[in-house]
């Protein structure tokens, strides 16, 4: 069985490609394109890419494609990428302007390149759709609310693969067992303590989600990924009065405030620096005291959801840093734990500082909470999910 993961951008195009054996499904390989004009001519080359190198004799190997969809209005879950979930990625745009064209078009296109895979589309949204009602709903007119108008939650693959490597490492194998079946029947029940983990999924685009014993309780993003903590360029949190009122104070047009909201805010928009953390600490560093504000801003919104998640579960067993900030950034970690050893939350300073890009336990012997360092992979969680479809409808 040889999967094929496509991750699209508007102008990119990612692949990587699994094949399953006695171990699960094994990474072969990836590549990518960036200022794509033609999906159609980059999913030939990749495919001649890996005949070159006999990754496949004949693209007819490849049996199934999965997408990381982000959001539909009607589609959720692990299902057949048919032209139900393309019309939805269509009509839903204008809330992932960035990716569901992408999409759309990319499934299109691999309809017409590989005919003979099955495509399954995994929703970022997925992982949410058991978190309770009462944090879902947005207190807005029920009109809203039927409209589509509700919290979604997003980066549904990577804290996916947190919820699972997590239980793995507390040696909680029946949670393992419960995230592996999420999308795919019925929820598993569970036997022993709570797990109650928070993810912090912190790069270009960052999302902290509260996990209970394998399921989403909550994530700080909501209706779109525009949500919660300030992101590189995207605002996060803010009072939806700032927009009608900037409006009118500062002239804008809904066009210039998207712009303006979704371009111009979040780590950039504080700094006036850079959309990257790297270089907003080095600016923070040499005394720019507005780039020093961004960094002390986002961590102080990583530790109001950490703190919100773990009341809300009734305690704390782990915290797991992810993705490029959160792998990387040891002085961010340091700056998120420290104070909290009243909750039982203590790092090792030597251990969390030597720790980039790998997956390690950062906390130190003495700490209640485990936190971790675990690197995303959202790519094997598609590869994962695919074939877990596969299985369940043939
Ligand atoms: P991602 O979206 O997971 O690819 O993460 C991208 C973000 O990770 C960028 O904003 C980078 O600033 C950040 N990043 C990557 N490497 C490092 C590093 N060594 N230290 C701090 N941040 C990093």
């Amino acid at each position: 069985m040889k999967i094929l993961v496509a991750n699209l951008g508007s102008t990119s195009f990612k692949y990587s490609l699994f094949e399953e054996d006695a171990n699960g499904l094994q990474p072969i390989t990836q590549g990518g394109y960036q200022r794509v004009t033609d999906y159609g001519e980059c999913i030939e080359d990749a495919l001649t890419r890996m005949r070159e190198h006999n990754h496949i004799q004949d693209a007819s190997e490849i049996d199934a494609v999965g997408f990381k969809t982000v959001l539909g209005i009607k589609k959720t879950g692990c299902v057949a990428a048919d032209d139900s979930v393309v019309n939805d990625l269509r009509s839903s745009a204008d809330l992932a302007p960035a990716h569901n064209p992408a999409y759309a078009n990319g499934i299109e296109q691999f309809a017409k390149n590989l005919p003979g895979a099955k495509r399954v589309a995994l929703y970022e949204t997925a992982f949410y759709q058991w978190a309770e009602p009462a944090g879902r709903r947005y207190a807005v007119p029920k009109s809203w609310h039927e409209a589509g108008i509700k919290k979604n939650g997003f980066h549904g693959a990577s804290h996916k693969f947190i919820a699972e490597r997590s239980a793995e490492l507390m040696s909680r194998q029946d949670v393992v067992e419960r995230v592996r079946s999420l999308y795919h029947g019925e929820l598993k029940p569970i036997e022993g303590n709570p797990l109650r983990v928070v993810s912090c999924h912190l790069g270009g685009s960052s999302s902290v989600t509260g996990i209970l014993n394998g399921c989403a309780i909550d994530t700080s993003m909501g209706l779109s990924p525009q949500s919660g903590l300030p992101q590189n360029n995207r605002v996060g949190e803010l009072d939806s009065m700032a927009v009608t009122y900037a409006m009118k104070k500062l002239e804008l047009s809904p066009e210039e405030i998207e712009h303006q909201l979704t371009k111009e805010s979040g780590l950039l928009g504080l700094s006036g620096v850079s959309n990257d953390i790297r270089d907003i600490i080095k600016a923070a560093e040499s005394g720019n005291a507005d780039a020093q504000l961004a960094i002390e801003s986002l961590i102080y919104s990583i530790r109001h959801y950490i703190g919100a998640y773990a009341f809300q579960m009734g305690g704390l067993d782990a915290i797991v840093f992810t993705a490029g900030i959160g792998e990387n950034s040891t002085n961010l970690r340091a700056e998120v734990c420290a104070g909290l050893e009243e909750f039982g939350i203590e790092l090792d300073p030597e251990i969390n500082q030597n720790t980039k890009g790998v997956e390690a336990t950062i906390s130190s012997d003495y700490s209640r909470v485990k936190v971790y360092v675990i690197p995303a992979n959202e790519e094997i969680v598609v590869a994962r999910e695919t074939l877990r479809f596969l299985q369940r409808t043939n």
